[in-house]
């Protein structure tokens, strides 16, 4: 009586997916065993498995590359917890590893899926079935994905660090380039301040790097508040900035130097209730006749910061001095 009952249910359901057949969905029926009961046309053509081999044998063994522990878990989870289970190819990118055939698409060789579980339940309540759907929604993965990359692009195009609204790296580099140029022609005094924060490696060590990342910002903010208007700020690197001063030669560069020095061992960072305090090191590199290009000019602003880190930190240098 009982597999009467079973395979009556299973019928019913058979009808009713029966219609679903011709869709461009992934359909499978499994019992708590992984044991396949139903397994549409869009499984048979993509993998290549057809419904009778299919029926015979656990899901697991059919596919073993599937990640058999974490699907598992996930499908006693809908038999358990009788409500669905959504999979999206941001999670994973797919279940089973199908060739994508988009011909739209041709730059993916994989089909990206999301993916469905949902409980299947008999009169009395029991979740006997759990229905795996497969959605093939690799045009939609790849059309983000190529938003992605396009994004990013643009950000190396545009000007702007994204987490310090400074100048990103790329761009302040050809400011370099510029004020190089610039007093090639006039030989108006022009400075280089290189900055690091120190001992930054702890900060993000004691209190995460998200707090790390609002230290950061908060001595953009003060270079910022620093600078006159015919200074540039840059982002050089992770906590490595640059200014650029123009109309300073390296006495009146010192000033400013000494100036953010003292300005960021004052700040204090709030973060989740605590209070981060940092020292940050220097040096400074006037532009000078032989100065070749804004590679050596920046080399020469690091020397003097390497030299201000070796000497105990929290103090600048200046290039050719000492
Ligand atoms: P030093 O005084 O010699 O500069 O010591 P340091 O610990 O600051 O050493 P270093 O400059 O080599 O380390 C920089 C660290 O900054 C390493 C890296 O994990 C971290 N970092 C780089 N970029 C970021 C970022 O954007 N956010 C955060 N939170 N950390 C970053
Ligand atoms: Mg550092
Ligand atoms: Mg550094």
């Amino acid at each position: 009586m009982e597999a009467n009952k079973q395979s009556l249910n299973i019928e019913e359901v058979h009808w009713h997916l029966g219609l679903l057949q011709n869709l461009d969905v992934g359909l499978i029926v499994m019992d708590s065993q992984y044991q396949v009961h139903l397994w549409n046309s869009f499984m048979s053509n993509h993998s290549g498995v057809g419904p009778a081999t299919a029926r015979a044998e656990s899901l697991f063994s059919l596919f073993p590359d599937l990640p058999a522990k974490w699907l598992r878990h996930k499908i006693d989870s809908v038999f358990q917890l009788k409500s669905p289970v959504y999979i999206t190819w941001e999670q994973r990118p797919y279940l089973f590893e199908f060739k994508s055939q988009r011909p739209i698409t041709g730059e993916a060789a994989l089909m990206y899926q999301n993916v469905t579980l949902i409980p299947l339940t008999s009169p009395s309540g029991e979740v006997e079935y759990v229905g795996i759907i497969i959605y093939d929604v690799t045009d939609t993965a790849v059309s983000k994905l190529a938003l992605q990359d396009v994004n990013a692009q643009l950000q190396d195009l545009s000007r702007e660090d994204r987490l310090t609204g400074l100048y990103n790296r790329g761009y302040w580099e050809e400011l370099l380039e510029q004020e190089l140029s610039r007093y090639l022609r006039n030989q108006e005094a022009c400075s280089l301040i290189m900055l690091d924060i120190d001992h930054f490696k702890a900060v993000n060590d004691t209190y995460g790097h998200p707090a790390g990342d609002e230290v950061i910002r908060q001595i953009a903010g003060l270079l910022s508040k620093h600078a006159r208007k015919t200074d540039f700020v840059g982002r050089y690197g992770g906590e490595e900035f640059g200014v650029i001063l123009t109309g300073t030669n390296a006495s009146q560069a010192e000033t400013v130097a000494e100036r953010l020095r003292r300005a960021a061992e004052m700040v204090e960072v709030e973060y989740e209730g605590q209070s981060i305090t940092v020292t940050i090191s220097l040096g400074i590199a006037e532009l000078q006749p032989e100065t070749q290009n804004h590679e050596q000019w920046v080399a020469q602003a690091d020397h003097a910061l390497y030299r201000s880190k070796e000497n105990g930190r929290n103090q600048y240098n200046v290039f050719g001095h000492g």
